[in-house]
């Protein structure tokens, strides 16, 4: 089943530690039409992450009770743990017009694609195995096995980049979130797009 809404839906994937929550936060921060979409996880919340903020941490049985109510828009196993989309609040955000970006896997990432073809799929490298392994270190929020498990799934991940939109290199955080940005301004320039935000502009040139 195909789906079109009038809103943009963003799906920014990553190996851990690329800095794609880093580089999320930041662009939200800087964009107040741009919404994040706050998935459910069987994983067991880090030091600082709160129910509902970072993620809806929820138990195996319920997870796989939302599975079989057909809750997840998408859903997926990484790195041993089940995380998922819902639905409901999504649609709702989309329907309305407005922009949503998802932070998920690369296998979540190609599910939304097949059913909603106009996603824009992105996708976050980091400059360098070595410096991949320093974040996830500095980041200090994992243990030994923990990043050495994600450090052999980044390899099978960023093999997936090439079925996404766009690429953006997270070498310099400033060059990455500016050009995070341009992906995000140029959306905004399609011609639907245009022709719904700039309808005055349209209606005077008798543009249909
Ligand atoms: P991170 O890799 O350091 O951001 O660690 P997380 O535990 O926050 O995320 C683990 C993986 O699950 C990452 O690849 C996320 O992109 C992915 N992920 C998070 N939420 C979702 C979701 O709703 N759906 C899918 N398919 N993947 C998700
Ligand atoms: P992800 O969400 O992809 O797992 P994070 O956003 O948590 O990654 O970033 C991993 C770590 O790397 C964090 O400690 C973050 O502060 C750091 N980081 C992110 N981007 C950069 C960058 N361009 N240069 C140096 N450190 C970075
Ligand atoms: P972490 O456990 O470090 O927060 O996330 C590990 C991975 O799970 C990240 O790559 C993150 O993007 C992914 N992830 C988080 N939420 C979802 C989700 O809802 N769906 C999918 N498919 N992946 C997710």
């Amino acid at each position: 089943m195909e789906m079109d809404y009038p809103g943009n839906l963003y799906v920014v994937a990553a190996p851990s530690g690329a800095g794609k929550s880093s580089l999320v936060k930041a662009l939200l921060e800087l964009d107040s039409r741009l919404m994040v979409s706050v998935s459910h996880t069987t994983r067991a919340p880090r030091g600082q992450e709160r129910h509902g903020r970072e993620y809806w941490f929820i138990g195996q049985d319920e997870f796989r009770a939302m599975i079989d109510r057909g809750d997840f828009f998408e859903w997926a196993e990484v790195h041993g743990n089940l995380y998922g989309t819902s639905r409901a609040a999504m649609e709702a955000r989309l329907s309305q017009g407005e922009d949503v970006v998802l932070e998920i896997d690369y296998q979540g990432a190609l599910q939304i694609k097949q059913i909603f073809p106009t996603a824009v799929l992105i996708f976050i490298l980091p400059p360098s195995w070595d410096e991949l392994r320093q974040r996830l270190l500095r980041r200090g929020e994992d243990a030994g096995e923990v990043i050495e498990q994600r450090m052999v799934n980044a390899r099978h991940e960023v093999a997936q980049a090439r079925h996404f939109d766009y690429v953006v290199v997270n070498a310099l955080f400033e060059t990455a979130l500016f050009d995070l940005k341009a992906i995000v301004h140029a959306q905004r320039l399609k011609w639907a797009a245009q022709r719904r935000s700039r309808s005055a502009v349209f209606d005077a040139l008798q543009l249909n």
